[in-house]
């Protein structure tokens, strides 16, 4: 029998989830999930940041160090890894059923994610039969938490040549709404033209269309890409048979994203 990511454990809270996945998400970009980094994540102040890491600690969720930050104990990343697949889901199905914009989806899914059951979860995932993306691109883990590794490259590291969008990082409506708007969404494919240097803008040619247009490099660190002419996506599955094999699993099972943003 498979290691089953946890049923919601009573003694974490909405907020315990939410630090939880903001560790997550942190440590998915290969980075320090440092006091103030969280912080800043969750937009609240270093003190109160300081006080939650060490209560998660206490709880077996997270070791965490003074002065340099946390990092997910195996049972913190199953919590972190079932919050993240509920958000995901449920931006999903907000989007694709409930004819939600892509800019809209993320606020309402940081609301629902902790109040839907279980089975209504899996429902979803069974309605979409099963999807692996969420609207901005984002894997869904899937109910053992596992997540295919990703290959993508955050456009502003990337050289000039073919590419595809894969996805969007960030969840401002703001920016969401100026990518739809410059058709920059996921699966889209475009030509990276020119990079500006001294950090200036790049210039794309988005396929299909004869126009190029500028996006500002802020912009393009927000942007997962996949080189089109790279392009593959592993078939490989991983098959672990000891609840052992799992949790080393997600543990090396780091999926890199894109540059940070800061
Ligand atoms: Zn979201």
């Amino acid at each position: 029998m498979g290691l089953q990511i946890p049923m919601r454990e009573q003694s974490v809270s909405n907020t315990a989830e939410d630090y939880l996945k903001a560790v997550l998400k942190i440590e998915d970009r290969n980075e320090k999930a440092s006091t103030s980094k969280v912080a800043r994540h969750l937009e609240v102040n270093d003190s109160t940041v300081t006080d939650m890491l060490r209560k998660l600690q206490s709880a077996g969720l997270l070791e965490y160090t003074p002065y340099y930050g946390a990092t997910l104990t195996p049972r913190g990343r199953a919590v972190a890894l079932r919050i993240l697949r509920r958000h995901r889901l449920i931006e999903l199905f907000l989007h694709q059923i409930m004819g939600y914009g892509w800019e809209q989806v993320h606020e309402e899914a940081e609301r629902l994610e902790h109040a839907v059951s279980d089975f209504f979860v899996e429902r979803i995932d069974a309605l979409m039969n099963y999807p692996v993306q969420d609207p901005h691109g984002e894997v869904i883990p899937d109910e053992r938490g596992f997540r295919e590794r990703e290959n993508d490259v955050c456009l502003a590291l990337a050289e000039v040549g073919d590419y595809t969008i894969k996805k969007v990082i960030d969840s401002s409506p703001e920016l969401l709404t100026y990518l739809e708007k410059e058709s920059l969404v996921p699966a889209r494919s475009f030509t990276l033209l020119e990079k500006a240097p001294f950090q200036g803008p790049l210039k794309l040619r988005i396929h299909g269309t004869h126009t190029s247009s500028h996006i500002g490099l802020d912009v393009a660190k927000r942007l997962g890409s996949r080189s089109t002419i790279l392009w593959f996506r592993s078939s490989a599955t991983v098959v672990a048979k000891t609840a052992e094999q799992l949790m080393a699993h997600w543990i090396q099972n780091q999926v890199p994203t894109c540059c940070s943003t800061e």
